[in-house]
């Protein structure tokens, strides 16, 4: 008695979707040509990008900015988003369909993103606030400010 793995001894088929929303099958074969005339013969990875579904989403592909952000999502499957991204420093975007894990990690880039300008924000009205302070000690101490004033 043996097991039948005819059918899938020499090839595996993959499910691909497509930014369109359209899901592809891709069939990859392992070592040999396909002999008999199937239709699936020419079968390649039509308009695969070369995006790596895993890669930092907040890293721009065409200029290296960190600043890459999601325009609109959606959920291509149970463990995958159909992201649009874009790229403020070069209006690069794209969509591309990515991980689960890959999405997490550019949500967890987005709030530090977001924390780091309001650090920023806070630095800056602090810095507003020494300037004024610092006009008006400086005022003071050249007699701009008298009784009178108050
Ligand atoms: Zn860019």
């Amino acid at each position: 008695m043996q097991p039948d793995n005819s059918h899938q001894a020499n090839h595996n088929v993959r499910q691909v979707q497509l930014p369109s929303g359209k899901v592809i099958e891709v069939v990859y074969f392992a070592d040999r040509p396909v002999s008999h005339g199937s239709a699936v013969s020419g079968a390649t990875t039509r308009s695969r990008r070369h995006a790596d579904p895993d890669r930092e989403l907040h890293l721009c592909p065409e200029c290296g900015s960190g600043m890459v952000y999601p325009i609109d999502w959606s959920e291509a499957d149970s463990s995958r988003w159909e992201i649009l991204l874009r790229c403020p420093d070069c209006e690069w975007t794209e969509t591309g369909v990515f991980s689960q894990a890959a999405v997490e990690q550019f949500d967890s880039e987005l709030d530090r993103g977001g924390d780091a300008l309001l650090a920023d924000l806070q630095h800056l009205v602090h810095a507003n606030m020494a300037e004024d302070i610092e006009r008006f000690v400086f005022a003071l101490q050249n007699d701009h400010v008298v009784p009178a004033d108050f």
